[in-house]
This record gives structure tokens, sequence and C-alpha cells, in this order.
């Protein structure tokens, strides 16, 4: 099973170590010729605004956005879900669009920009959560699954058909079990 996961900025070498503790084979993804023979795709943690800027200098961002479009199962963390969602609540403009959620960037205010919380994130029980400048899902549209929730009402995971949203960043712990759902994803 190869992963591709996107290496132009931000957190890509956790989420290539937890891959590889876990078996699967990783491909960092640089550059367009990069973007074959994938079984599943992860976006990391990050900035949002220059990974998109990157993806459209190396012009990369259309074939990834058809890849999802496919069915390439996939794992965007943070800055990553950004680059998902359909609608930005407080940016210009898209970047890939391919959930069909609504984000707010930088959605946790200063005091508690960084945070860790336990809870359980759809079927995965007691799962730490790493919040860092976070974004929150604001709205989404029908056929998105609820994953996980905090402060009440703010949505900080998702799944919809192949694609998997989460605000907080599971690489940066050393519970495996949400990359593991996520190879067992690919895998069915
Ligand atoms: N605040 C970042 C953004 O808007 C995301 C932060 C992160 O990925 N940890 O892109």
């Amino acid at each position: 099973m190869k992963i591709g996961v996107l290496a132009v900025q931000g957190a890509f070498i956790e989420h290539e170590k937890m891959l590889q503790k876990l078996g699967a084979d990783t491909v960092e993804l640089r550059q367009k010729g990069d973007l074959n023979n994938l079984d599943g795709l992860i976006l990391p943690g990050g900035e949002s605004t220059v990974q998109s800027l990157l993806l459209d200098k190396l012009e990369m961002k259309q074939t990834l956005k058809g890849l999802i479009e496919d069915g390439l199962p996939t794992l965007a963390t943070c800055a990553g879900l950004i680059l998902l969602a359909k609608n930005i609540d407080n940016a210009p403009k898209s970047h890939l669009a391919t959930l069909p959620v609504s984000v707010k960037r930088n959605a946790f205010g200063r005091q508690l920009s960084s945070f860790v919380t336990k809870q359980n994130v759809g079927c995965v029980s007691d799962y730490p959560e790493v919040f860092i400048r976070a974004p929150y899902i604001s709205s989404t549209e029908d056929g998105v699954e609820t994953l996980c929730v905090v402060h009440e009402d703010k949505i900080v995971g998702v799944k919809y058909k192949h694609q998997i949203g989460l605000a907080f960043h599971p690489e940066l712990t050393e519970d495996t079990r949400i990359h593991q759902k996520f190879l067992e994803l690919i895998a069915a």
C-alpha cells in the first residue's frame, strides 16, 4: 500500500513516521510527477495559505483535486482540512474544495489557540487531540458525518465518503489508531 504525503510544507515527516510504524509505504509528494499510483493521500498540518500557493506554483493543485474527486482516500489534518474545505469563512477563496464543509481558520481564541483534549473520534475512543492554531468546521452539507466536537458545538472531525478531515494533529501523538483506521478505510 503506497500512501502519498504532501510534503511541500508543514508536519509531513510525523505522518510518514506514523504510517511507517504501521507498515505502510510512504512517498513524499513534492512535484506533479509524484502523484502517480497512490492508494491514499495525507494532507498535513502547517500553513494552508503557503501550502496552497506552493500547490499552484508546482502545478499540483488540479491533479490533486482530480484524484480526490475520483475517490482517492484522503486524510487531512488542520491546514490540510482547510485545503479540502469547500468554503473558508474567513479567507478570500477556497483551495482544493472537495469536502462539502465550511471551516473557520485560527478559530479558537488566543488563549485557547493551542490545547489538548481527550475524547472519542468516531469509533476511536479516548483519543488525545492536539490543537495548534486550529480551524473548526462551522457547517456541513448533507452526507458529511461528524466524528467529534469540542467546546459543545465546534465540529473538529468529519468524514465524507473517502475523505476524513480533522482539525487536530493525530501525527503528533503516540497513538496510531487514527492512521490505522485510515489504512483500514483504504483496504476496504
Ligand atoms: N492556522 C493554520 C492555517 O490556517 C493551520 C494550523 C495547523 O495546521 N496547525 O493554515
